[in-house]
């Protein structure tokens, strides 16, 4: 840490849904949060307008062709410009940075995630398909690193607040909680004729297009499943989804005694992401207050793996491991995508997925070489799965 205290962030992704949310975050909280660093995918004004506004020392962009625009926007003001992955990975690792917070979304998160544990940095992290990709990897790179990773996705912060206080071997379980999505209720009928726009309405939060479809898919909470297990080290039968429409019960563990621990909040991720950001600790009002009256009906209910088959991939990934959740994830990038764009049916989703697992090669350990090439090869045959369909 700095001298001032001052925690200085390199937010990756800064333009997204948690990317805002964290700033709003650091805007309401400057004596305590700073920036370094900003960067987004391909979206000039939108971090061009945060950069003015929070002055970070540098502002990256993925997509390298816009570079000449942000660094004309961003020079006159003093700010650094860079762009490209490999920019935005090594802008993890600066001396001015004291946590990176992974809010990109997809793969993409995996390799600045990666640098950051090198350079020993903490990490609030939003990007869960980081741990989906290369949880191995991941969690074997944090045994030599003094990085600690913070869960900024709401299921996981809940799971980690009930653990306070806790030792790991009093814990039964981990019990996830899920919205349902959209189509909770739907038959399956309606369900075959889903339009993004079904898709896109999700019941309880305000989230980006990606992880809004993965959530209409329940996939979502299969990666969190995965998620959950890399984060906590609980064996996969030791974890299950529940579903609960409210979105109040974040989560909950289940301890050996019969004790069973909740953690509660409107669902709002300032919350989440306020706690990640301060290491475990709170501050006053990160997000609205719950009221009475909002817990006064909590309903869980099994969910429907007939309806929802993605949750089952959760099973299939942990059981085989090495490469298969890769392969998930690649294959549901493209699926996911091609879906938002029309150019695949929402059943179809699932099927690209199942298909591609079935042509990517198994590999039982895979080093960082072999989830790059997996990622490649999988997105590659889902594509094609897609021009087909
Ligand atoms: P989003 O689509 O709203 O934002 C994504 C951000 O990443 C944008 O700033 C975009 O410019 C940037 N980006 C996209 N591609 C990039 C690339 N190749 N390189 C660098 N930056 C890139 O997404 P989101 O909803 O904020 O989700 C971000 C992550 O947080 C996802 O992994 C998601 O699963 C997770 N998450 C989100 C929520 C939520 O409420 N939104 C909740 C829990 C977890
Ligand atoms: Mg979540």
């Amino acid at each position: 840490m700095n001298q001032s205290d001052i925690k200085r962030l390199a937010v990756v992704g800064s333009t997204g849904s948690i990317g805002t949310q964290t700033l709003d975050i650091v805007e309401r909280f400057p004596q305590l949060y700073s920036v370094s660093v900003l960067s987004a995918g391909s979206r000039v004004e939108p971090l061009v307008e945060q950069a003015l506004k929070f002055r970070p020392a540098l502002a990256v962009i993925a997509d390298e062709s816009k570079l000449p625009q942000l660094r004309e926007a961003l020079a006159p003001a003093g700010i650094a410009t860079a762009a490209g992955p490999e920019a935005l990975a090594e802008a993890m690792t600066r001396d001015d940075v004291d946590m990176a917070v992974t809010a990109t979304v997809g793969y993409s998160g995996l390799e600045p995630t990666i640098r950051a544990i090198g350079a020993g940095k903490d990490i609030a992290l939003a990007n869960k398909e980081t741990l989906v990709v290369a949880g191995d990897l991941v969690n074997r790179l944090l045994k030599k690193s003094p990085t600690k990773i913070y869960p900024v996705d709401s299921e996981h912060s809940a799971v980690a607040q009930c653990l306070v206080g806790e030792t790991a071997d009093s814990v039964r379980r981990l019990i996830i909680t899920a919205s349902g999505g959209p189509f909770r209720t739907w038959d399956a009928a309606r369900l075959a004729n889903a339009t993004v726009a079904d898709a896109l309405r999700h019941p309880n939060w305000s989230m980006g297009a990606k992880i809004t479809v993965d959530s209409a898919t329940m996939l979502n909470k299969a990666f969190e499943l995965i998620e959950a297990h890399y984060l906590f080290g609980i064996e996969p039968r030791r974890i299950r989804a529940v579903v609960h429409p409210q979105s109040i019960v974040h989560s909950m563990v289940e301890f050996k005694d019969g004790a069973i621990k909740a953690q509660l909040g409107v669902p709002d991720m300032r919350l989440p992401i306020a706690y990640a950001l301060g290491c475990h600790s709170r501050l006053d009002q990160a997000a609205p207050r719950l009221t009475l009256e909002q817990m006064s009906s909590l309903t869980f209910e099994e969910p429907d793996l007939d309806k929802f088959p993605c949750l089952t991939l959760a099973r299939t990934a942990m059981d085989r491991g090495g490469n298969t959740a890769c392969v998930i994830n690649a294959a549901n990038e493209v699926a996911n995508l091609a879906f938002r764009q029309g150019r695949l049916p929402y059943s179809g989703i699932y099927d690209v997925i199942t298909a591609t697992l079935d042509r990517v090669a198994h590999i039982a350990e895979p080093e960082y070489a072999d989830y790059v090439a997996t990622n490649d090869e999988a997105c590659a045959i889902a594509a094609a799965l897609v021009d087909k369909y």
